[in-house]
């Protein structure tokens, strides 16, 4: 007997291993745990664990059907000497506050906290599942994703990856990560939209019966590395879990004491990961929903009322540019029900809106706040952090203590707080050098070079000589053709 539902009413239940496999739901919807798990060792006991112990007590509780002899494999292939720092996720203190780093993986991004184990987890569910059809990774990627999952699964046996990613919507870096990428199963794609409209040019291709069909003669089977994949999320919870332990480790908090992550946010698969770790049992006062421009989520906590009627804005932290927040699905059906999932999330396709009732507002604002900060800001933040704390933060990292330094000016609280960072600055050399008010006239790899003056350590290895790599995609597409590109792949 399996655990996970459809948030939008699908009768069926599946098991762990199958929710990867499939990604998204027949119906449309995200799988969910029917019955929310619990963690069978007490906080106390976690504060022994090393991150991958910490990793196996966290995620086997969600994942049910995976044996301990094969989820303790999956997670010791993903955390090893692929991270450039033996904690996997350091905690640094910036005056009062911790910034957990989640950017020492293989591509720099916080991505690769659930995509250095999604290709382990998911050969194991193939195994499981008895699957002999090849699994193709269909991913549409607003920089990040792209490159981590690129990285999971290149060389995997038994799938293929194909990545949608906006042309004009990453950064040079990003892009140059991805079209360097290696590996025979490889497909990096350039659409001409932005990212909602990879996202929904996926989605609708996991929806096509027909091409699914067609491509199940073929021998292929679609899933998914996004964060609409269960297997995405669950190996997130881990990290609010380690970075609470670490504040307890150096006496900054006692085990206990409620604490705030502030979340730089997207999808919304990070922070639901953290709303799903307070569930566990872990003390967390409030969730701060960190946005830049595209505040729709801001908006969305303060005023019940999620509304896509406005200008897709394309900022500074691109991973960010998200208008149609996918994960927020799964928080809605916790808040309500399938039925309402079904209506509101039809809402959403036919007039652009849905609303939630005060109850589901309340409970909402209860553990969440919600907060944006603009371009300027942005880049005012990197500078006045590097001037204070010698420390630099990518572009999405600054939105988040700005967020966090506007909350607190606004809302007095003194709970203790982690802003969750998730890129290394080297990511969006650019607009990091622009703040840090440095030369940022160099273009593509040279920004690398330009970024590195300011550091003792060594470039990090995941781009550190970027530029000789040998260009191995160069294909682009306007966004009504993704489905094409797919078929043509996989001829
Ligand atoms: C993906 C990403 C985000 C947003 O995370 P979500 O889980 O989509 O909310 C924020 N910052 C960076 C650097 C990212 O790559």
């Amino acid at each position: 007997m399996g655990n996970y539902i459809s948030t939008r009413g699908d009768k069926q239940v599946l098991t762990a291993s199958e929710a990867i496999l499939r990604g998204l739901a027949n119906d449309g919807g995200l799988y969910i745990p029917r019955e929310f798990p619990n963690l069978d060792i007490e906080l106390q006991e976690l504060l022994e664990l090393d991150y991958k112990e910490l990793a196996y007590e966290i995620m086997k509780v969600f994942l049910e059907d995976f044996t301990e002899e094969e989820l303790k494999s999956c997670i010791e292939k993903a955390y090893g000497k692929n991270f450039s720092d033996t904690r996997i996720a350091p905690i640094r203190n910036i005056g009062d506050i911790g910034v957990l780093e989640l950017f020492h993986g293989p591509t720099l991004a916080f991505k690769d906290m659930a995509l250095t184990i999604l290709p382990h987890l998911m050969t194991t569910a193939i195994k499981k599942q008895g699957v002999d059809e090849k699994v193709v990774i269909l991913t549409a990627t607003s920089g990040d994703t792209g490159k981590a999952a690129l990285e999971g699964f290149a060389d995997v046996d038994g799938t293929e990856i194909i990545v949608f990613y906006p042309k004009n919507g990453v950064s040079k870096i990003q892009e140059l990560q991805m079209v360097t990428q290696k590996g025979k199963n490889t497909h990096v794609i350039g659409i001409d939209g932005n990212f909602d409209d990879a996202q929904t040019g996926v989605k609708d291709i996991f929806e096509n019966d027909s091409f699914n069909s067609e491509l199940s003669k073929r021998g292929y089977k679609l899933s998914s590395a996004n964060s609409i994949n269960i297997g995405r999320l669950v190996p997130q919870v881990v990290y609010y879990f380690w970075g609470y332990m670490q504040l307890v480790k150096n006496d900054d908090i006692k085990l206990g004491d409620e604490i705030n992550f502030v979340v730089p946010t997207g999808n919304y698969g990070n922070i639901l990961a953290g709303y799903w770790a307070k569930k566990l049992g872990l003390p967390i006062n409030k969730l701060i929903c960190a946005s830049n421009d595209n505040n729709i989520l801001t908006d969305f906590i303060n005023t019940g009322k999620y509304d896509i009627d406005r200008e897709f804005i394309k900022t500074i932290s691109p991973s960010m540019d998200i208008l149609v927040s996918s994960n927020l699905e799964r928080l809605l059906f916790e808040l309500s029900n399938a039925d309402f999932v079904s209506n509101a999330l039809g809402n959403l396709k036919s007039i652009g809106n849905y609303g939630i009732d005060e109850e589901m507002h309340n409970s909402l604002k209860n553990n969440f706040y919600g907060g944006y900060c603009n371009e300027i800001d942005t880049l005012k933040t990197i500078e006045e952090v590097n001037r204070k704390y010698k420390y630099i933060m990518d572009t999405h990292t600054a939105v988040a203590y700005k967020v966090y330094k506007n909350y607190i000016r606004d809302i007095e609280d003194k709970t203790k707080t982690i802003v969750i960072s998730t890129a290394s600055p080297y990511k969006f050399a650019k607009s990091v050098l622009e703040g840090l008010g440095a030369n940022c006239e160099a273009e593509g790899a040279d920004l690398i070079y330009e970024l590195s003056k300011y550091y003792e350590d060594e470039i990090p290895a995941g781009i550190n000589g970027i530029e000789k790599e040998a260009i191995m995609h160069s294909n682009n597409i306007n966004n009504d053709e993704m489905k094409n590109a797919v078929d043509k792949i996989l001829k």
